[in-house]
């Protein structure tokens, strides 16, 4: 093997991996190295997100909403399934095989464009120098061009509520319980708090989130958050804001052991709750763990995030960051967009992320999906904005597929008509925003969108009727504003 390459990427998640493909397709001689071990030892590629993350948990998602709707939503169709069962094993087995299909897919790709992968640990050493040892403990000095570093991030640990990996869990553990808890606790009703929570939830778990911050997903536009809490309410999952959790204990009851949380509420009375498993969900911290020498030159930031400029430059020259180790929303696809702005920039091209349309999915049922300004940030900006909002239950499609529930919520520049965000809570929310996504990137306006035909009957249907509802000309609602 030549200890000389291109280029040399750190991790293999999102960021990482897109990061070395991109290189190698451009022609630069390209190695990527991942600590990871799968759970037969070997190494393994992908991440949090193949391994821990996104696919995991989307896999379990399915799983779990195709139980909860032959139980729960089928009557309704006039289809009875009598004696449903889940085999909690079998669809964590699954949940593992789709795994392991999707990192097989990626050491496909590293193969297919000549990525050299080393399976072991890298540190950035001065001067673009990567010390690299391997799982036997083999050590080599590794040296590139331009080094690229994606270690990602690991879940926020709180001392009130110690992971023991048995009882109480983070969200890695979340995804290989054995059997659902009667009552489950999760800590944090974030992005994975609520996701996991749903899972569990859908298969029979009683479900208590605890969270601190007294308004619900204070970072999503706030029309869309309240409808989506008072949806996520009826299904049984017990959203307790302004909930501080300030200890927990793990004690044994008929030789079973359960977890009593103590937590304060909104009005500093202490409140207690057992569960049989809880999940701290508190949010990720960027990892950096034993990656950069004393001199690589490498300067953090204030939140231990590896400080990089727009292009993800860090202090290092030659030496690159991205993903969820430097700033920005912790999502897959923005470090994968980072990885391929920086391979290319590397290869002598002057390409940029566009940080302004970054969409971002909670995957509960419905779907909560959002892209650009929430309404609350541009009031702090002080920008005028008009705004139309629709409902599914105005969308014949979703009233044939009993999926009605929720609304878009499209904002559009006062003066100029652009799209200036898009919220959605909803079927598909997903995969709707993302139309909305394409046509901010192309500059539309809201006018643009309503102009657009789009099948019919289909759930796009709402984002149409939303745009046409900021120039007050919704066809399938009263409008309150008046017809342009
Ligand atoms: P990571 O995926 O964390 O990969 C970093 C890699 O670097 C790891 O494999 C690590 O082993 C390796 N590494 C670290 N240090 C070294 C070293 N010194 N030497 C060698 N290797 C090293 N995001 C979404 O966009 N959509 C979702 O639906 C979604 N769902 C999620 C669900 C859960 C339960 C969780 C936990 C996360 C989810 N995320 C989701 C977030 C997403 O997983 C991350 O944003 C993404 O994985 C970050 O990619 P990354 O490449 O920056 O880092
Ligand atoms: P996210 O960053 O989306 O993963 O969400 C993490 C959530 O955990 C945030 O909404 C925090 O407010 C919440 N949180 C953090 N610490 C606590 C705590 N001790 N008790 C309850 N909620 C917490």
């Amino acid at each position: 093997m030549t200890d000389k390459f291109d280029v040399i990427v750190i991790g293999s998640g999102p960021a990482g991996y897109v990061a070395a493909i991109r290189a190698a397709q451009l022609g630069l001689n390209t190695a990527c190295i991942e600590k990871w071990k799968d759970k037969e030892g070997k190494g393994v590629n992908g991440g949090t997100c193949l391994q821990v993350g996104c696919i995991p948990s989307k896999a379990l998602l399915d799983t779990s909403y195709k139980y909860h709707e032959a139980k729960e939503s089928l009557g309704s169709h006039g289809i009875g399934i009598k004696n449903i069962d889940i085999n909690v094993p079998d669809m964590i087995a699954r949940k593992d095989k789709v795994v392991k299909q999707m990192c097989g897919g990626i050491a496909g790709l590293f193969t297919a464009n000549k990525v050299t992968s080393l399976y072991g640990t890298g540190k950035l050493l001065a001067g673009r120098k990567v010390q690299f040892v391997d799982h036997k403990g083999e050590e080599k000095i590794l040296e590139a061009e331009n080094v690229i570093l994606a270690s990602g991030s690991t879940p926020v640990n709180i001392p009130v509520a110690p992971i023991d990996g048995d009882v109480i869990v983070d969200s890695t553990g979340a995804l290989e319980f054995h059997e659902i808890p009667e009552r489950l606790g999760v800590i944090g009703a974030g992005v994975i708090g609520l996701e996991l929570g749903s899972v569990w939830g859908r298969l029979g778990s009683k479900v208590v989130c605890l969270e601190a911050m007294d308004s619900f997903l204070a970072m999503m536009d706030q029309t869309i958050a309240k409808e989506s809490k008072k949806i996520l309410g009826k299904q049984g999952l017990d959203i307790r804001l302004s909930c501080r959790v300030t200890g927990s204990e793990v004690v044994e009851k008929k030789g079973k052991k359960e977890v009593v949380v103590t937590y304060t509420d909104q009005d500093g009375k202490e409140g207690k709750e057992t569960f049989d498993k809880l999940i701290v969900c508190v949010g990720r911290r960027p990892f950096t763990d034993g990656l950069l020498a004393e001199d690589s030159g490498v300067k953090l930031d204030e939140r231990g995030s590896i400080y990089v400029n727009d292009l993800c430059s860090t202090s290092a020259p030659g030496v690159w960051a991205i993903g969820d180790v430097v700033r920005g929303p912790m999502l897959a696809h923005k470090g994968s967009e980072e990885g391929v702005m920086v391979a290319e920039r590397i290869a002598g091209q002057k390409p940029v992320v566009n940080y302004d349309i970054i969409p971002n999915v909670i995957y509960t049922h419905p779907e909560i999906a959002a892209v650009g300004k929430t309404e609350e940030q541009l009031k702090a900006d002080g920008e005028e904005y008009n705004v139309g909002t629709f409902p599914f239950l105005a969308i014949g499609r979703a009233v044939a597929a009993d999926e009605a529930e929720g609304m878009v919520k499209m904002i559009a520049d006062a003066k100029t008509d652009r799209i200036l965000g898009c919220h959605i809570v909803g079927p598909s929310a997903a995969d709707l925003v993302q139309q909305v996504a394409i046509a901010m990137e192309f500059g539309s306006t809201a006018e643009d969108i309503g102009m657009t035909v789009f099948g019919h009957p289909t759930f796009s249907e709402a984002v149409k009727e939303a745009a046409l509802a900021v120039g007050g000309h919704a066809i399938h609602m009263p409008n309150r504003k008046k017809r342009r």
